[in-house]
């Protein structure tokens, strides 16, 4: 599966005008075979020869050039998420639904679940908006019905 996308992730790292690199090319297929946004904690158990500190550059890279998000599970980790194309360097468009799991404190990102547009009070300037839902995702919703009936 991590290799299906190998190509457009070195064309990605090349429009950012970014080093192929071995982990980084590794970090972007890792979150992007995920159904779920992922946290650094989670990464370094799967990624023992990445250090934590090339790790920690790495997501810091991605995010500012606008390959991937931030976004909080309901612990108040980061998790992190890949962007859609719309996203730019220091300059992110990821206005879009997430769902936190109350049970497995997993963060999905949907992407076509797009914001309305959301008009502030005079003299706020946002940078960015990032809405959550939060509730039971279809995994644990199951489990709790097994556990009633
Ligand atoms: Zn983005
Ligand atoms: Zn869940
Ligand atoms: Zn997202």
């Amino acid at each position: 599966m991590a290799h299906t996308h190998h190509t457009n992730f070195e064309e990605l790292l090349e429009k950012h005008h970014l080093k192929k690199t071995a982990p980084r090319l590794k970090v972007l297929s890792m979150l992007h075979s995920k159904k779920v946004a992922t946290s650094q904690p989670d990464l370094e158990t799967v990624m023992v020869d990445i250090d934590r500190v090339t790790l920690y550059r790495i997501l810091n890279t991605f995010e500012e050039k606008g390959i991937i998000h931030k976004v909080f599970d309901l612990n108040g980790t980061a998790n992190y998420a890949v962007c859609s194309s719309n996203c730019e360097e220091n300059h992110h468009h990821d206005e879009h639904l997430h769902f936190n799991c109350t049970v497995c404190k997993n963060v999905y990102c949907f992407d076509d679940l797009h914001l309305p547009p959301i008009k502030l009070p005079a003299g706020f300037k946002p940078e960015g908006f990032t809405l959550y839902a939060n509730g039971l995702c279809p995994k644990c919703g199951k489990v709790k019905e097994k556990e009633i009936n």
